[in-house]
């Protein structure tokens, strides 16, 4: 029987169980045996009970639980190719040779450059005896498969990564709390929200909120945005609003990549437009709690797909990630889909918004 193992790795998100869960019983139904590996890279460098068999019932109930039960970490030894050594006896010791990773893309990278050296490191476990041919035989060729969780829905070539609607509902949430307290007070609020390079969520929370400004890292406001943030807001005010909401994205910045820090909108709100302004933080309400239907969905036909795609590998296919693209689960080549998440980064570092935008567009 075909070993598979799943784990999560880097940052949670709300959906990453019920990805594990869809994997883990997509195998079992297709005739495999279904391995989880605990506490991301961690478990897979360190094998022994980290890496366990699981059954059908083993993932009863994970549909609904946020975050991640079988862990996540950040995991140096990883990185190290010594680490990446560790792993793959740990593989070939438990009969695996298969992976499906639900991360973002450090983790996705990690997972194919691992691919990529796995021969080589095979032919070094046989070198330095720690394995004999016979063991490495039936082991050949690893098979990789990504899945996105990321509630910043930062990875190009999907619509939406798993864990981005749960905390674009979680922030609405937040929103419309504070909209009440500030509609009472004639209030102005700041709210910074998560996306280091990615202003996915400050964009959509403004648009499903009605927030009269936002700030993300993709277009950054024109050269006097103070004025213009001032001047659109009394104009709200003048037609009647009686609360002001401005959207910071964590990774907001202005034309010359200084930071836009919500202490500063605010204080140009006090300043400039006489507003009686108070700054909301969400931090990490954002990450957690119960995933809403829509990453459950986009978890479990993933978590389907991505078994689908193990048994469909050939040596020569590329690892591939699953996407959601135009309401469809689609396969792309994992390695692509990176390279123009990355491409994005490099092109707000070099200020080419337009190619940020088009790039976002592309997707
Ligand atoms: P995310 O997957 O959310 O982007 P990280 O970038 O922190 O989070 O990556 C998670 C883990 O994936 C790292 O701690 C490391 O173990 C592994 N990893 C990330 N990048 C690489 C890489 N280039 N090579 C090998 N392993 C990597």
């Amino acid at each position: 029987k075909r070993r598979i193992g799943v784990m999560t790795s880097g940052g949670d998100s709300p959906g990453m169980n019920g990805a594990v869960r869809a994997v883990v019983r997509m195998a079992i139904h297709k005739g495999c045996e279904a391995y989880c590996i605990y506490e991301g890279y961690d478990g897979l460098v360190k094998g022994g009970d980290m890496i366990k068999a699981v059954g059908w019932e083993d993932v009863r109930g994970f549909l609904s639980e946020g975050g991640t039960l079988i862990g996540t970490a950040r995991c140096m030894e990883f990185m190290q190719r010594n680490g990446r050594l560790k792993a793959a006896k740990n593989m070939i010791t438990k009969g695996m040779d298969a992976l499906v990773i639900c991360g973002g893309d450090g983790s996705l990278t990690g997972a194919d450059k691992f691919r990529a050296e796995w021969p080589g490191l095979l032919q070094e476990l046989v070198d330095t005896k720690q394995l004999t041919q016979e063991q490495i035989t039936p082991f050949k060729h690893l098979n990789i498969v990504g899945l996105v969780g990321s509630i910043d829905n930062d990875l190009s070539m999907t619509d939406a990564t798993i864990g981005c609607y749960s905390s674009l509902a979680r922030i609405c949430e937040a929103v419309d709390s504070v909209d009440t307290t500030a509609t009472s007070h004639q209030r102005a609020f700041v709210i910074e929200v998560m996306g280091r390079h990615c202003g996915w969520l400050a964009l959509m929370a403004g648009v499903s909120t009605g927030a009269d400004f936002i700030f993300i890292p993709e277009s950054p406001p024109s050269e006097n945005w103070q004025d213009e943030m001032c001047s659109v807001i009394k104009k709200h005010r003048a037609m009647g609003k009686r609360k002001t909401i401005v959207i910071v994205a964590e990774g907001a910045h202005d034309q010359d990549l200084n930071p836009i820090k919500p202490s500063q909108v605010k204080d140009l709100l006090i300043k400039k437009a006489g507003l009686d302004t108070r700054v909301t933080t969400l931090g990490h309400v954002q990450r957690g709690g119960t995933p809403a239907a829509y990453d459950r969905m986009l978890a479990t036909l993933q978590g389907v797909e991505a078994i689908k795609a193990v048994l469909d590998a050939t040596p020569e296919t590329p690892s591939p990630v699953i996407c959601m693209i135009e309401n469809k689960i689609v396969r792309r080549p994992l390695l692509e889909a990176v390279a123009q998440t990355k491409e994005v980064a490099k092109a707000i570092e070099n200020k080419d918004f337009a190619r940020a935008m088009e790039l976002r567009d592309a997707e």
